[in-house]
């Protein structure tokens, strides 16, 4: 039985850092412009990249699926508006590589008309959940709050496993960002609507929603909105602002005291949790028939003049959306994809808005300093007290600098949740979470080698054993046939005097025949007589003449 506290606790370690988000919570969410040129990429999440339904040239209306998914952790691309297909190659996209990616490349026609809706669920609160995963599947659904985890697979916890709590995270934890407490405020009933519908699909005995106690007019909307619906059974929840609050594991530990087991998932323990965003989606997609093909972000920092946020068609430049904000400032220095402790740093505004882009940060020199060159670790252990998973973060840098990457993962590797508070205070500027995903990667990248040389072997090993049984099925075939050719066959005596009797009797007949046609000459009149006489003496004497 899990218990959501009434005191929600404070995670270990952890940053109190200025929040920074009522720049763009100045204004109202608003809708931003289309524009001319969408850029979707095929990769936008967690899992095998869509593979493209259409080709260049093609029309297209809003909301038509664009490219499918063949794996199972995959999401389908939908058209963001209507429009035509101009492209379909590498173009800018968010990459830590840098690296451009496979895009579809969609003009649009202004006139944003929508294709038939098959998500929409009438008797949505009526339908097996198994429908419900499949349509929030079609539909292109993925975590809106992290690395866009498709969303389908979360929604199903597993055979004979129960879900005793929901958590809906609204704790946006990361300084700048807005997007969500601006969804909460702007949007509270589709997100209400799609934590309804999750809670049905997972049968969720508990339903939490976990907000920062600095967001009081989110909370607000929220527990009005349930109020009205006579909602009494899902709980709002203000839990302390300190960063990283809203990590999945840390806000679960938060609200409940569970701790989520090394490299184990909330449904070890019978949770899941899911992001506001992502509840919102879902609303819309199952109740008002509308694929994922646009998301909240915030735009601000110091380099923008009007920071917002804006909910943006997916495939959006980031430059159109820097123009809707008034343009650049003299200040902007850097551009992240994220906040300033996750972010992701981009090489240039003409990369476009994905399922997963939360902010866009134009940020100046002092909100994203250049990193000062790295010094020797003096041991300091600044890391370890502000690790929010309880990891040793000095040696998780030391074995991923000497490439040990057996005994990195003894360290817990993979609970590092990558939130940069140990980069963030550490004295001697060195990059530690740079390192982290260094390891990571090299990991994913071994196992993988690993895998593919398994498989090369497995079939390797298949081959010669298939080999080996042809071989002996070969030998015993002529083995048997041998044996056969040697037997003494039962009735060989017998079916040689039948053939005996046969060619006797054969012999037989043809004499009789001759006879036959002997008599015959009998019949014969005296001048016929004579002739064949004649023939025969011609024919005797010609023999002579030959054998002369
Ligand atoms: S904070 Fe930096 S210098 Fe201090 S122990 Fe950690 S890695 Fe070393
Ligand atoms: S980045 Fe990883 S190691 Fe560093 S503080 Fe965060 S969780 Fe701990």
């Amino acid at each position: 039985m899990i218990t959501i506290l009434e005191q929600p606790l404070k995670i270990p370690g952890g940053l109190r850092l200025d929040a920074n988000k009522s720049q763009s919570l100045g204004a109202a969410l608003r809708r931003a412009r289309i524009p001319e040129r969408l850029f979707v990429p095929l990769s936008q999440h967690i899992g095998e990249a869509a593979e493209p339904l259409l080709e260049v040239g093609d029309s297209i209306l809003k909301g038509q699926p664009i490219a499918r998914s063949h794996s199972y952790i995959s999401a389908p691309l939908h058209a963001p508006t209507s429009g035509r297909i101009i492209d379909i190659g590498a173009y800018p996209a968010p990459h830590p590589s840098g690296l451009k990616a496979d895009c579809i490349v969609i003009e649009a026609d202004g006139e944003d008309r929508a294709g038939p809706d098959s998500l929409r669920m009438d008797d949505v609160f009526e339908a097996d959940p198994a429908d419900i995963r499949q349509r929030v599947r079609n539909a292109g659904i993925v975590g809106l709050g992290g690395a866009g985890f498709p969303t389908s697979v979360k929604l199903n916890p597993g055979p004979d496993r129960e879900v005793e709590l929901l958590v809906i995270n609204g704790a946006e934890c990361e300084p700048y960002i807005s997007c969500d407490e601006s969804l909460m405020c702007y949007r509270t009933r589709e997100v209400i609507d799609g934590v309804h519908i999750m809670r049905h699909a997972l049968r969720a005995r508990q339903v939490v929603i976990g907000i920062e106690d600095t967001m009081p007019k989110a909370i607000s909307c929220l527990q009005n909105e349930l109020d009205v619906a006579g909602d009494t059974d899902i709980r709002v929840i203000a839990v302390p602002t300190v960063y990283p609050a809203g990590g999945e594991k840390q806000l679960i530990y938060i609200l409940t005291g569970e701790e989520v087991p090394s490299q184990g998932l909330p449904i070890d323990l019978g949770i899941v949790c899911h992001n506001v965003g992502t509840a919102a989606a879902i609303g819309r997609a199952l109740l008002q028939g509308e694929p994922l093909i646009a998301r909240v972000v915030t735009v601000t920092g110091a380099g923008v003049r009007q920071p917002a946020n804006l909910e943006v068609r997916i495939g959006t430049p980031i430059a159109e959306l820097i123009e809707q904000c008034g343009g650049y400032t003299d200040k902007v220095a850097r551009l992240l994809m994220g906040g300033p402790m996750m972010g992701l740093s981009l090489p240039s505004d003409a990369i476009p808005v994905i399922k997963t882009t939360n902010c866009i940060l134009a940020a100046s020199i002092e909100e994203a300093p250049a990193p000062l060159p790295a010094q020797p670790c003096i041991r300091c252990g600044k890391c370890a007290e502000v690790c929010p998973a309880c990891l040793l973060p000095q040696q998780l840098y030391w074995y991923a600098h000497a490439r040990n990457f057996d005994k990195i993962q003894d360290y817990k590797l993979f609970d590092c949740i990558e939130c940069g508070c140990c980069t963030q205070v550490c004295p001697s500027h060195i990059p530690l979470v740079q390192y982290y995903r260094f390891a990571k990667t090299e990991i994913w990248d071994q196992e993988r080698e690993r895998e593919k040389a398994d498989m090369a072997r497995h079939r390797h090993e298949f081959r010669l054993e298939r080999l080996q049984r042809e071989k002996q099925e070969l030998q015993q075939r002529r083995a048997k046939a041998k044996k056969a050719l040697n037997k003494p066959k039962v009735g060989d005596a017998e079916s040689r005097k039948a053939e005996i009797a046969a060619a006797l009797e054969r012999v037989k007949a043809r004499k009789a025949k001759q006879s036959v046609t002997a008599r015959n000459t009998d019949n014969l009149t005296e001048e016929q007589r004579a002739e064949i006489a004649e023939i025969d003496k011609r024919r005797t004497s010609g023999h002579k003449e030959d054998r002369a």
